[in-house]
């Protein structure tokens, strides 16, 4: 059975999906849907009526921290064991990817509850060191941006267009974006701090490029080494005290995609859009792939097309193999905002996902 083998930890694709509250604080409520987060379920009850199952299906009464402990929180501690994970958020603008992924002061998104798991873990694991390096980029438009080297004020000067940034493969870290600033954290504030500024690069890009921010995908990377302390050795962090070898390295990638919306009929935003269809449909397309052969390690995913686009490239390597990987398909159903066809799509992307 697909769900108790998630819960026994061996499911490597996680695929929820998330009901946005009616904004106007009533409940939600739809002749066309059926929301059933005890048997994680969508109906839809319009033309073309079925049912949807899904891993988890959160309901509009569901906060992060719970939509966190049920489709990430295992995930963060398995990045933490030395495997890749990956967390998406997926869905139209306005429907809940950015609240659920960053969330707000009172109710932390995934991003913030992540951080407190990894710095935890630390804590709880003295017999180790760990080395936590954080970037943040933006792709839009098929063009990588890095949040973290982008201006966040209007001084002058500022505006000067930024070095672009190359996807590069090698053997040893197989694909990265180069030249990336990556910034080395030691505390939890100081991992939150760094991704804030990077935040605050994306809103100034976005009010010069007129709603930008809904239509790139933001991409944060923790990337966590870890070695073995030499037992009985000093505790400290000088190398001379750590092991040799056994280096373990990987990544967390936390990922607020573009709205999946149809981009709207202008010259400009078709160009957007097929980028952003073309990139989440390759996503799509690798994740299927991926949950397939989930059984059949030895299909390493040399065939998967993902070149087709740069999201799926810079993944390539976390989206392949033993790699975790956690999509959150948020919807907005009954209320101002909701629109059949974009949920329609958004479920069937989270039942191919499967
Ligand atoms: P997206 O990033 O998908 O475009 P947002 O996360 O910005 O959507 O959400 C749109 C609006 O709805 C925001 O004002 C946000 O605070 C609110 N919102 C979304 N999901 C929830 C939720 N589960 N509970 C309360 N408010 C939410
Ligand atoms: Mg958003």
């Amino acid at each position: 059975e697909k769900r108790s083998s998630k819960a026994d930890g061996k499911g490597n694709v996680v695929v929820s999906v998330r009901v946005r509250p009616d904004l106007s604080g009533n409940d939600v409520r739809s002749d066309e849907w059926l929301v059933d987060g005890k048997r994680s379920l969508i109906g839809f009850r319009g033309k073309e009526a079925g049912d949807y199952f899904y891993d988890n299906v959160f309901t509009a009464h569901d906060d992060n921290a719970r939509v966190y402990d049920h489709m990430a929180k295992r995930l963060v501690r398995r990045v933490m064991e030395g495997y890749h994970g990956t967390v998406f958020a997926y869905g139209m603008t306005g429907t809940g990817k950015t609240f659920s992924m960053q969330g707000t002061a009172s109710s932390p998104g995934v991003i913030p509850l992540a951080i407190t798991d990894i710095f935890s873990y630390i804590r709880e694991t003295p017999s180790r060191e760990f080395l936590l390096r954080v970037s943040y980029l933006e792709i839009y438009n098929e063009k990588i941006h890095d949040l973290l080297s982008m201006p966040t004020g209007n001084a002058p000067g500022q505006n000067q267009p930024q070095e672009e940034i190359k996807l590069r493969e090698d053997a040893k870290r197989g694909v990265y974006a180069t030249p990336l600033k990556e910034e080395i954290v030691q505390s939890p504030t100081q991992l939150l701090r760094v991704i804030a500024r990077g935040d605050q690069a994306r809103r100034t890009a976005s009010t010069q490029f007129n709603a930008r921010s809904s239509r790139s995908h933001a991409v944060v990377q923790i990337v966590v080494e870890s070695r073995e302390r030499m037992p009985g050795g000093p505790g400290d962090s000088k190398r001379q005290g750590l092991l040799p070898g056994g280096v373990r390295v990987s990544t967390l990638s936390l990922i607020d995609l573009a709205g999946s919306e149809k981009a709207a009929e202008s010259k400009e935003r078709r160009q957007e859009g097929s980028h952003i269809n073309k990139s989440l449909l390759t996503l799509g397309t690798v994740i299927a792939k991926l949950s397939e052969n989930k059984d059949r390690p030895e299909k390493d995913g040399k065939h998967l097309p993902y070149r087709d686009s740069k999201l799926t490239r810079l993944l390539q390597g976390a989206l392949s193999g033993n790699s975790l990987v956690s999509i959150l398909c948020t919807i907005s159903v009954g209320g101002s905002g909701s629109n059949t066809n974009e949920t329609l799509n958004t479920l069937k992307f989270a039942s191919r996902a499967k």
